[in-house]
């Protein structure tokens, strides 16, 4: 089956990881038709906060109160580094950019300011993030001024516990208390699932129930935690009318994946992406990916749709991801790239790609293996040259970076999709004045 569109997208974007969908997003914002293909599961895994860069170096582990700075750092200590070499105005611009988005599609997020913020995880650990969703926010800083709190958890809710969050903590916020509620309607269940008791609190009837549960256990409490379950789809509501009912600053906390917030994540960038005109073939993979210099364009197998797709784009986006995402696939002797076979920074032989000691706080060196790109964030082949005039890759596929240690995973997606659309779109817009 050939795509039933016969021109050409401008763009297509392989991929609907974070990168994929900021790539797919800013494509659409300058006016490029594109088209995106890939599964947007991998986003069911993110907390929902959006980290710039809140951890360098690495092998310090040293956090950062300003993302700004910290990126500043990076570029004079490591200058290959995809966020290094983006211009800071760029990263905001990038930023503001997505989160608009998301405010626009009915998931409001804190405004970004200057400065990263400390949050509270499922476990009790501290962990450093730049863009949070409203609904978190009163976390931050409730953890900043740690004033008497109450944490509730729900039994039969798995991995997250409210009294483990708390002792964690207790020697440094002694006002921080826990209480355990069963879920109203839920209470002969054992196990209970995050996604369900979001939607189950959109209903008028459970959230009010809840609500008169937790009222009595405030006591002195001056905010509310509670993990990350306040409603998927009218999530700003549910966590409004807590905060209206209860009187306090209520937040919610990251639980384990597949999250809430992750879901609500990917609704709304699917939202976002559908209002604004991408085409998308979710179900779908690019089998093979072909360049015809005649035409200027690169035609795009897919498969995973019945019978057989073709697409066409001017310009390509490789935001195929890592290991986990399958842009990346490790065999025995070395690292490929998995649909063009694009050479890969790696170390020179598998015995290197681990330190001797798994938890080394400086990482593995295959963490940072990766696709080599050149100024325009084209990826190069094995004679240093672009694989493709507007070929560009995006997110965690680049080399030179380990963005789980980094704390800049959303960063690297977000300000990486920012720059090469940039330069997609100059080149477009060239070719067409050429
Ligand atoms: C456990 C976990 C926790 C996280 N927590 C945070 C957090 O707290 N803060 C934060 O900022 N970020 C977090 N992230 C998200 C992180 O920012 C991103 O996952 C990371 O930046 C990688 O994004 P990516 O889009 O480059 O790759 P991926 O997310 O791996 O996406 C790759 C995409 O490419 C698709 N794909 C691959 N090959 C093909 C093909 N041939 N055809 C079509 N599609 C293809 C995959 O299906 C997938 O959609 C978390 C991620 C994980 C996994």
């Amino acid at each position: 089956m050939m795509d039933a569109r016969r021109d050409p997208y401008d763009v297509a974007v392989i991929g609907a990881g974070m990168a994929g969908m900021a790539a797919a997003l800013f494509a659409a914002e300058q006016g490029l038709s594109c088209i995106q293909i890939g599964n947007g599961g991998s986003l069911l895994f993110a907390s929902g906060l959006l980290d710039l860069l809140g951890v360098h170096p690495v092998a310090e582990g040293r956090r950062w109160q300003s993302p700004y700075d910290a990126l500043a750092a990076l570029a004079q200590d490591e200058p290959g580094h995809p966020l290094a070499r983006i211009d800071v105005a760029s990263i905001r611009a990038a930023f503001e950019c997505f989160v608009t988005a998301l405010g626009g599609a009915g998931l409001s997020y804190a405004p970004l300011g200057e400065r990263n913020r400390q949050l509270l995880t499922s476990i009790g650990t501290i962990k450093t993030s730049f863009g949070v969703p409203g609904s978190m926010v009163a976390g931050a800083d409730a953890l900043a001024a740690r004033p008497p709190c109450l944490l509730v958890d729900f039994r039969g809710l798995r991995e997250f516990s409210a009294a483990q969050i708390a002792a964690t903590l207790a020697g440094h916020w002694p006002g921080l208390r826990h209480q355990r509620i069963e879920f109203p309607g839920y209470e002969a269940a054992t196990e209970l699932y995050a996604a369900h008791l979001a939607r189950a609190l959109e209903t008028g009837e459970t959230r009010g129930r809840t609500i008169a549960l937790v009222k009595p256990l405030l006591g002195d409490a001056q905010a509310l935690g509670v993990p990350a379950l306040l409603g998927l789809a009218r999530a700003s509501a549910v966590h409004a009318e807590f905060e209206a009912e209860l009187g306090v600053p209520v937040f919610e906390i990251p639980t384990m994946p597949t999250s809430v917030p992750g879901l609500r994540l990917l609704a709304a960038l699917e939202s976002a992406l559908g209002g604004r005109g991408v085409h998308r073939r979710q179900q779908a993979t690019v089998h093979a990916l072909a360049f015809d210099a005649d035409a200027g364009t690169a035609v795009l197998e897919l498969g995973g749709v019945p019978g057989r797709e073709q697409v066409s784009a001017r310009a390509v986006v490789l935001a195929t991801g890592r290991f986990t995402g399958r842009g990346l696939r490790a065999d025995r002797d070395a690292v490929r790239e998995s649909i063009l076979g694009i050479p890969v920074q790696q170390p020179d032989s598998r015995a290197a790609w681990h330190q001797r000691d798994f938890l080394d706080p400086a990482g593995h060196a295959l963490n940072r293996a990766g696709l080599r790109v050149d100024e325009a964030w084209r990826p190069l082949d094995a004679g240093g040259k672009p694989v493709w005039p507007r070929l560009f890759a995006v997110g965690s596929i680049l080399a030179q970076q380990d963005w789980m240690r980094a704390k800049c995973g959303s960063g690297l997606a977000i300000g990486t999709a920012w720059a090469a659309i940039a330069q997609a779109g100059a080149a477009l817009r060239a070719s067409a004045a050429g």
